[in-house]
């Protein structure tokens, strides 16, 4: 890899943060829930349309996957692809029931990086009462901070926004999920649809909070030598005031991606994308090499080779 060198500081060459192989890698998901990429588009999001303008991006990234696997355009099944790399006929989250999950065979990226490198520190800052109780349990680094489903998710979104910024910003943090929900609340509320003002209302909030994680990740002390990689996606789209059981309607199977970093190839991803490549495409950025034992179904996206 072509390395940039800045002139010689204190006698000794340093390397710049661009994409150095010594950098040290990190990343940030950024999960925003129910959010369609055609709303993303519409609204005034600033920082979200940034990171796309500025990283490497997939319109087209099917949540379900290209087998049958029983799994429905919900919650449960969409993160849980999203953070183990699996499909749901090996994680076996068909709902947001959980019943008779797998993800203890099957373990989000995060409790892969620290079984890999039990130095490493993570954490996910979530609201959903379901992610603590099954999809991150009693790994490392589960931040619950407040109950999305009984306070709602306006100020659950707020609460997090606070929280990943103020631990990325002053933590020894190596990798991180931020969880927003209230999109898919407003969907819900008032119609998946670009052209529905509360839903875009809802993108442009939580894209203040992106904003916010954005610049406290920039601030970090060490930022020069490390190489952050942003990632944005979402679990589900939406259409009319729901999501589910949505196999056959593109504007509910249909998800994005968006990286951003020193280590992404810009532009448009060519080919289709799948939820399932977010977990794979962050353990290779952070450095952990993906076993076959463990059946991962994603692939690489979106950085350089
Ligand atoms: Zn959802």
């Amino acid at each position: 890899m072509l390395r940039l060198l800045l002139p010689l500081v204190g006698g000794l060459l340093v390397a710049s943060h661009a994409g150095a192989d010594d950098a040290k890698k990190k990343v940030v998901l950024i999960g925003i829930d129910g959010c369609r990429y055609d709303a993303i588009e519409y609204s005034q999001a600033k920082y979200l349309k940034e990171l796309a303008r500025d990283g490497a991006v997939s319109a087209q990234c099917d949540v379900l996957g290209e087998r049958k696997t029983g799994a429905d355009t919900s919650t449960g099944p969409g993160w849980s692809s999203v953070l183990t790399g699996v499909w749901a006929d090996k994680h076996r989250v068909f709902d947001n029931t959980f019943k008779k999950h797998n993800i203890g065979d099957y373990p989000t990226f995060l409790a892969r990086y620290t079984d890999a490198r039990p130095n490493a520190k993570v954490a996910a800052f979530v609201t959903w009462a379901q992610f603590r109780d099954h999809v991150f349990g009693r790994t490392a680094g589960c931040e619950y901070l407040v109950d999305g489903d009984k306070f709602g998710y306006e100020l659950a979104d707020r609460v997090v926004g606070d929280a990943a910024a103020r631990s990325l910003a002053n933590t020894d943090l190596d990798a991180a999920f931020v969880y927003f929900g209230n999109t898919d609340s407003a969907g819900h509320g008032y119609g998946f649809h670009p052209k529905s003002p509360k839903y875009t209302n809802a993108i442009e909030a939580v894209d203040q909070y992106v904003g916010r994680v954005l610049k406290a990740v920039r601030s970090r002390q060490n930022y020069a030598r490390e190489d952050w990689l942003v990632i944005v996606c979402t679990d589900h789209g939406g259409k009319g005031r729901g999501h589910s059981l949505g196999e056959k309607e593109p504007e509910i199977r249909t998800g994005f991606l968006i990286l951003h970093g020193p280590s992404v190839a810009k532009g448009a991803i060519t080919g289709k994308t799948f939820n399932v490549d977010v977990a794979v495409t962050a353990l290779e950025h952070l450095g952990v090499p993906v076993k076959a034992e463990w059946k991962l179904d994603g692939k690489v996206v979106g950085l350089k080779r």
